[in-house]
């Protein structure tokens, strides 16, 4: 029985190509021609007028969050149940994180729960979509639009998702996308902003290029970061992107199979296929344990390791992080659906590159584990 990595991407298009026109050229930099065009390419996929590629995707946010001015003593709102980098951004604002819970069924913040968080001081609400479903976004939003607040909406696991028909990335005054490996389009590392406007655009290229000014370069009138994606990561992002449609063709086809194969094992809750906004599009297959169930999420884990299958455990709640506790952030919060799905949920398997026989064997291993 062979080991089973978690995620493994496909890289047989035309990434070596690409590649070696870089080495060949000697455009290895972020001044090379690739990045423009993955820029571009990119935003026109999504269906934004402008993107600016930077180094990863938890960078993007940091980015994001300086170029809409949010600073000292403001409030975002944000689900607990994500990445640390989306905290991490509001954090390193001198800006406070403001959680909401998740929806059980979904993993996504109940977005039922935000309206009574917002308070004078809210600047923005930061969206995550978790896992491959969207943010049921109607209401967030409406809420923005009531309360004039920002929407920070980061897309890194959506590549190729729509909300009621509407592209994910589309609904942030600023829209960010990560390029790891394990995501829909990978360039190795890699991220991108998205936004229509282009003051904002202006701004995300100046913070990702350390404020230099086009005119006197060295002379700054704002700390930025040097965040710029170089030319080598971009060719592989072109390259990606001419294949997206089948990358999330193929992670459906892995989410259906898995749900075929796991469906009535009993203590498993498996994700959502469907709802009445969105199509499931997989970027990680999550499963929780069910209450029943006499082990938690660390055991299952260990157990199938054992049978050389690779998983990761879910996102852990903000308002539970050491970091965030030791600053006196979310003292007394509590978010029961995360604290319980943080500890009873993993992931299996769930790459482009996985196949049919490997799914198989996934699932064999969790009915030996389950039953
Ligand atoms: C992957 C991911 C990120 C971070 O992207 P990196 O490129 O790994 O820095 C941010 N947010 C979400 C929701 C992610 O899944």
């Amino acid at each position: 029985m062979n080991f089973i990595p978690v995620n493994e991407p496909l890289l047989d298009g035309n990434e070596k190509k690409y590649l070696n026109e870089c080495i060949d050229t000697g455009w290895i930099s972020s001044e090379g021609s690739f990045v423009k065009q993955f820029e571009e390419q990119f935003a026109a996929r999504v269906g934004r007028k402008h993107g600016v590629a930077v180094s990863n995707g938890s960078v993007a946010l940091d980015a994001a969050v300086a170029a809409l001015k949010i600073s000292q003593r403001d409030e975002v709102i944000l689900p607990t149940f994500t990445i640390i980098s989306c905290a991490a951004a509001i954090v390193r604002a001198g800006a406070v994180p403001v959680v909401v819970d998740c929806d059980p069924c979904t993993w996504n913040m109940d977005v039922t729960q935000i309206e009574a968080k917002i308070t004078p001081r809210t600047k923005a609400i930061m969206v995550v979509h978790i896992y491959g479903l969207p943010v049921d976004m109607d209401l967030v939003v409406a809420l923005a639009d009531k309360y004039g607040l920002d929407i920070i909406e980061d897309a890194a696991e959506m590549h190729g998702q729509t909300y009621k028909g509407r592209p994910c990335g589309t609904f942030g005054a600023i829209s960010t996308f990560s390029f790891y490996p394990n995501k829909h389009v990978t360039t190795g590392e890699g991220g991108m902003l998205l936004t229509d406007d282009d003051h904002l655009a202006e701004r995300c290229r100046a913070l990702r290029n350390l404020c230099f000014q086009p005119q006197k370069r060295f002379v700054h009138h704002e700390l930025g970061w040097n965040f710029r994606m170089t030319n080598l990561q971009a060719a592989v992002g072109v390259a990606q992107l001419e294949r997206v449609d089948e990358f999330v063709a193929r992670k459906r086809h892995m989410g259906q199979r898995y749900t075929e194969l796991l469906s009535d094992i009993p203590g498993l809750q498996l994700p959502v296929p469907r709802t009445d906004y969105a199509e499931n599009i997989y970027w990680v297959y999550g499963v929780v344990l069910k209450d029943e169930v006499p082990f938690d999420a660390e055991e299952a884990m260990l157990r199938l390791k054992k049978h050389q299958i690779a998983t990761r455990p879910f996102f852990w709640g903000m308002h539970e992080q050491p970091v965030f506790k030791k600053m006196g952030l979310f003292d007394g919060e509590f978010c029961p659906v995360a604290e319980r799905i943080t500890r009873r949920g993993f992931y299996i398997p769930s790459g482009i590159a996985l196949t049919d026989e490997q799914i198989d064997q996934v699932a064999h291993a969790l009915y030996e584990l389950m039953l």
